[in-house]
């Protein structure tokens, strides 16, 4: 029974699915104008876990998982114009390095994609509803939203009149009718983007477009809306009024599952980090995607991360543990079973608790982090005994594996790294070598031609370590 904390009902419940067979998830997607910063991919690896474990629970088919590609919009119109390009060429461009950066993270593609410029039928019919309903209305070429005309308005951010109106930083237009109003559609001008509309060529407002969609491809009611907790106000109180409003006060989500943010500024950073945020600055940095997902992962989502070096070595220190480990299995002469890990879907279960599900898995394989574990399972040395070892570690594989880590081979894994830490410790070794004996030009000249390859050595009173910069 997976349970999950509803940022409506601001408690925890057990997650019951209209219909278990078709389970309707809806995340809000990029809008694509630049590549992905590392804190825009925590929530879709939170909800490509999320949707994981309800495709283990619930079966393969079981689950319809919308994440919505926003490809009309100001700061889109604004960088196609700073580069002389139409819309498309910028969108185009970001949405494909999205799906890759993603792709990296082990992030498996939605079921469905909706993109806000191929639906404006959709928002356009919302809009001329929610008008003959007198939820919204037309001025100056604009349509809004009537906040004072949905009296349930805030449920979501339980935020008052005043909280809302400061929080939303209403840039006060002559044409609204209440400053809460927010927009439907907005004319565009000569040489801007747009579509012919029954109130005049224009483009739709952010907020409509994940209205429409829901309701165009999952239903009036879905199981979950996800996205980050900066989207609970204004954009989900306004797609929760708009939907509501316009199919006669069903709700729009059972469930409201919000992300927390990663913290940037938790630590000083070395200046190289500090400047690098995107997940392609970080993958080209040498960082594996993998790696980038067990650090995404190693916080509890709702909770604040903390987004540091020292995380990142952490992270990809605990997966060299996990491959080794994979690599006993790998070549284990035993069969492998099918074993269940006691307490790792417990802990997905129970909100994605995805620090105490990865704590489970380090427990597995922590009884093989032994200089040479194949050897003593063979010579069943180890306290689980041979045959139970390798079933364990077998189901740890496995779980790991739906998680989206351990997919390459042990090989793959140490190939690059292992090779140039090895390299690595050598340089370091020579240099040490050569201060010892007061030739400093050499010493100099190995750290200088580590660094013009990215790595930093630094002195400690411990001895010298080394990381990339
Ligand atoms: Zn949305």
């Amino acid at each position: 029974m997976i349970r999950l904390y509803d940022t409506m009902s601001r408690e925890k419940r057990e997650f019951e699915p209209q219909n278990p067979e078709r389970i309707t998830m809806y995340v809000c997607g990029p809008t694509v104008y630049n590549r992905a910063h590392i804190g825009n991919a925590r929530p879709a690896v939170v909800f490509d876990t999320l949707a994981r474990l309800i495709r283990h629970e619930f079966g393969p088919d079981s689950l319809v998982y919308a994440r919505n590609v926003t490809d009309v919009d100001d700061k889109i119109i604004a960088a196609a114009e700073a580069e002389g390009v139409e819309p498309a060429v910028i969108t185009e461009r970001y949405e494909r390095a999205y799906l890759e950066d993603m792709g990296a993270l082990g992030v498996e593609p939605p079921t469905i994609a909706p993109h806000a410029t191929r639906e404006i039928g959709p928002m356009i019919a919302m809009i001329e509803r929610l008008i003959g309903l007198g939820h919204a209305y037309e001025a100056e070429g604009h349509v809004l939203f009537s906040v004072p005309s949905d009296p349930t308005y805030g449920a979501l951010s339980r935020r008052d009149r005043e909280a809302m109106l400061a929080g939303a930083r209403v840039e006060v237009a002559p044409y609204k009718r209440d400053p809460a109003d927010f927009v439907l559609w907005k004319p565009s001008g000569e040489g801007v983007i747009g579509w012919d509309s029954p109130w005049g060529r224009g483009r739709p407002g952010w907020h409509i477009e994940c209205s429409a969609m829901i309701r165009a491809h999952l239903g009036e009611t879905i199981d979950i809306h996800g996205g980050g907790l900066d989207l609970i106000f204004p954009h989900h109180e306004n797609e929760i009024a708009q939907s509501r409003c316009a199919h006669g006060g069903a709700p729009l989500a059972r469930f409201w599952v919000h992300n927390g943010f990663l913290d940037m500024g938790a630590e000083k950073m070395s200046k190289s980090l500090g400047n690098v945020v995107t997940v392609n600055d970080l993958l080209a940095q040498g960082h594996r995607g993998e790696t980038l997902r067990l650090a995404l992962l190693s916080a509890h989502y709702r909770s604040p991360l903390p987004w540091t070096e020292a995380l990142i070595e952490q992270s990809k220190a605990r997966l060299d543990r996990w491959y080794r480990a994979l690599k006993v299995l790998e070549e284990s002469p035993q069969p492998q079973s099918d074993g269940a890990l006691g307490g790792f879907i417990e802990a997905l279960s129970d909100d994605l608790n995805t620090p105490l599900a990865l704590s489970v898995l380090d427990s597995a394989l922590r009884v093989l982090d032994r200089p040479d574990p194949l050897a003593e399972y063979q010579e069943g040395q180890l306290a689980y005994g041979t045959g139970r070892g390798v079933s364990i570690l077998s189901a740890a594989v496995k779980h790991a594996r739906m998680l989206g880590f351990l997919n390459s081979s042990s090989e793959e894994w140490f190939k690059g790294s292992l090779a140039d830490e090895t390299r690595i410790s050598d340089a370091i070794f020579r240099r040490n070598n050569a201060k010892a004996n007061r030739d400093f030009a050499t010493a100099d000249r190995i750290r200088d031609e580590l660094k013009a390859e990215g790595i930093i050595l630094e002195d400690t009173p411990s001895g010298t370590t080394w990381r990339r910069g």
